[in-house]
């Protein structure tokens, strides 16, 4: 691969989106990339592992790390937080290594006010109709937590604009390939 600074890739997408499986892709296709694990108080589903997917931790520590400064951003939603982790970022950043983040909108922007080398990429669902229906089909969610999920879908589709590129997931091969040429596209640039 080319020589390049290393980047940081934030995606944001309303769950259900696909984001997670473009994502996936993403680590497939670049394989020195390094996937920004959150720490996050919502509890584990059975596809999920710990310190894999996300650090599992109770409420009592995320509150200590945000009273420690450990969090380049954190958010609280559906009861839960989510956070990235200084640490992690910095780390990589010291080694070069392109990292890959999957967190919310406001997540994003603060992520890129702190660090001018990111590139936020927001995966956009067909239509709010079709989101309601992948969510129902994933059924990993409560009624309740699906609702929540939909009107917050509502919300975070409103700030896309605010993204470096906005890639649409109608078809999900269109949209990795999409993905894939952004990003060679950004390693490019200084
Ligand atoms: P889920 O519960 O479906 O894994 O994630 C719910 C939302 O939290 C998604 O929009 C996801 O991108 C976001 N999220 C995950 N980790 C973080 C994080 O560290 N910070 C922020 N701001 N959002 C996150």
């Amino acid at each position: 691969m080319a020589n390049h600074k290393a980047k940081l890739f934030v995606f944001s997408a309303p769950s259900g989106s696909g984001k997670t499986t473009i994502v996936r892709d993403v680590l497939k296709n670049f394989p020195d990339f390094v996937f920004s694990i959150s720490a996050t108080t919502r509890k584990k589903r059975s596809n999920e592992k710990n310190g894999i997917d996300y650090f599992f931790i109770n409420e009592e520590e995320f509150k200590q790390k945000i009273e420690a400064g450990e969090f380049v951003e954190w958010e609280k939603f559906y009861d839960y937080y989510y956070g990235t982790l200084k640490s992690f970022v910095d780390g990589m950043l010291e080694k070069g290594i392109s990292t890959v983040y999957e967190v919310d909108v406001k997540g994003a922007l603060r992520i890129k006010k702190k660090y001018s080398n990111s590139v936020l990429i927001f995966i956009a669902p067909p239509s709010i109709e079709e989101l309601n229906k992948r969510l129902i089909n994933r059924n990993t969610e409560t009624d309740d937590d699906l609702n929540k999920r939909i009107e917050r879908a509502e919300m975070e589709l409103s700030f896309k604009d605010k993204f470096d590129y906005v890639v649409s997931n109608i078809d999900l091969a269109h949209a990795k390939t999409e993905v894939k040429r952004i990003i060679e596209k950004e390693l490019t640039k200084e």
